[in-house]
């Protein structure tokens, strides 16, 4: 495995870390100025899959504190380490990757935010799941939402269908366990993000209409995070430009 952390040299690692988020704030700082937006209106995720929890912890000590992981399974694990690594941290987690309704209370109890919500069933299991957390103090807050959306029409990757967005809206909207912020997308494969971005804007547009405070946008990635910020993205969700590649097995 390329870029991992030996334990007994964090120190490299940390300079490594460091370098990495200074060019990628580089980047954001110049798209911003390229779209003419103040900069530090993008927030930035850090995406930790399959980086241990020590890298998470890290980019903590260097101001991160926004993390993004794709797999429950691998989450639920990670983000109580992160926590007892750095008791102080104050770490918002996010879940970006597709979550299977039997995963649901898993999530519930370590995602501050979950991202990938593209169904109707989904979001009422995630209610059901927030709602059990409140209830017994696992969650002090509801889970808060963003609709995942199919830029391209291919919902195998994921993502509701843009007409299907204002039902699966008003579905969240109307929980008093989920809290409805905004839209996620992941650009299409072998095509320009720009147009499909710009999609998204507009979807962004439609869905603040009925639900104005549904202002968050995330959208660009490692590869295509100007293109993003250009169409108003308000996060950005980049794994590997900090941490360095993850290998074939692990998309
Ligand atoms: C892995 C992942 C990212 C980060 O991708 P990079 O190209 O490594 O920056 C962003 N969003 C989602 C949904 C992901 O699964």
């Amino acid at each position: 495995m390329n870029a991992r952390v030996d334990p007994a040299a964090p120190d490299a690692r940390r300079e490594d870390l460091r370098a990495a988020l200074s060019d990628v704030r580089g980047r954001l700082e110049r798209a911003c100025a390229a779209a003419g937006r103040a900069a530090g209106e993008v927030d930035l995720l850090a995406v930790t899959k399959t980086f241990p929890a020590l890298d998470a912890a890290l980019l903590a000590d260097l101001g991160l504190t926004a993390f993004a992981e794709n797999r429950d399974q691998e989450a639920s694990a990670k983000v109580p380490e992160v926590g007892a690594l750095r008791p102080d941290a104050a770490i918002r987690w996010h879940m970006v990757g597709s979550v299977q309704r039997n995963k649901a209370r898993s999530v519930a109890r370590w995602a501050d935010e979950v991202q990938s919500v593209d169904s109707v069933r989904l979001a009422t299991a995630l209610a059901g799941a927030s709602g059990r957390a409140l209830a017994s103090g696992e969650r002090d807050e509801p889970l808060a939402v963003l609709l995942q959306v199919s830029l391209d029409g291919d919902t195998a990757r994921g993502g509701c269908p843009i007409g299907e967005l204002a039902r699966l809206a008003d579905t969240v909207a109307e929980s008093g366990e989920l809290s409805l912020r905004g839209l996620m997308a992941v650009a299409p494969l072998g095509a320009e993000p720009g147009p499909a971005f710009e999609r998204l804007a507009l979807a962004s547009a439609e869905l603040r209409r009925s639900h104005p405070a549904a202002t968050e946008i995330s959208a660009g990635m490692s590869g295509d995070l100007e293109a993003a910020v250009l169409h108003g993205a308000t996060r950005v969700r980049v794994g590997t430009a900090l941490l360095g590649g993850r290998g074939l097995a692990s998309p």
